[in-house]
């Protein structure tokens, strides 16, 4: 059993019913939902011709290896009509494997800790709500020290999914 944390964001649609399905689809007998954090809504990063995002992090407890999480979590991009497109472009719903207990994976379809999330407050903010003490395992530092050190971006917390 390990602990795992995703990263979900959509700016397609409607946003919230998409996280809220994500989360639906996700869970079964070997990944259990353990604890989802508040709604953030945020700039677009990278392509910024595209309606804002709405963001949330979750709390997993699984049983799955990585690559078979990575699997599930795709599956569910795809079963909800996610195209891929535009790097960093709009999406109905993305779910990214953050971090995985403690394990550095460096291979071609699966990179964990994610190789971006340190540079966005659109994880690290819902991350650090959800365990601020939690130290990344590769630098050693916190959600909160790495929260501190970004500097732009606009996100604000616009309540709990229903
Ligand atoms: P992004 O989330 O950066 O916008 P995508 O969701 O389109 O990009 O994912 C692109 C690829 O990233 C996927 O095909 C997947 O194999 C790869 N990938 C590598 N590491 C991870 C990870 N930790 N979580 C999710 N996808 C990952
Ligand atoms: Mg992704």
């Amino acid at each position: 059993m390990k602990l795992a944390y995703l990263g979900l964001g959509s700016n397609l649609g409607d946003r919230e019913e998409a996280l809220r399905e994500a989360l639906r689809k996700l869970e079964a007998p070997d990944l259990r939902l353990i604890t989802v954090s508040s709604l953030y809504e945020t700039e677009p990063v990278g392509y910024a011709r595209q309606g804002w995002f709405l963001n949330l992090c979750a709390e997993v407890e699984t049983t799955l290896f990585p690559k078979q999480l990575l699997q599930r979590t795709q599956r569910v991009e795809r079963e909800m009509g996610r195209r891929r497109t535009i790097t960093n472009g709009p999406r109905v719903i993305d779910v990214d494997i953050l971090l995985y207990g403690n394990a550095i994976i460096e291979t071609k379809e699966l990179q964990v800790p994610h190789p971006r999330y340190r540079e966005r407050r659109f994880v690290l903010a819902p991350l650090a709500e959800l365990k601020p003490s939690l130290r990344d395992p590769e630098t050693g530092r916190s959600m909160t020290e790495m929260l501190a050190n970004l500097q732009d971006q606009t996100v604000r917390i616009v309540g709990k999914l229903s």
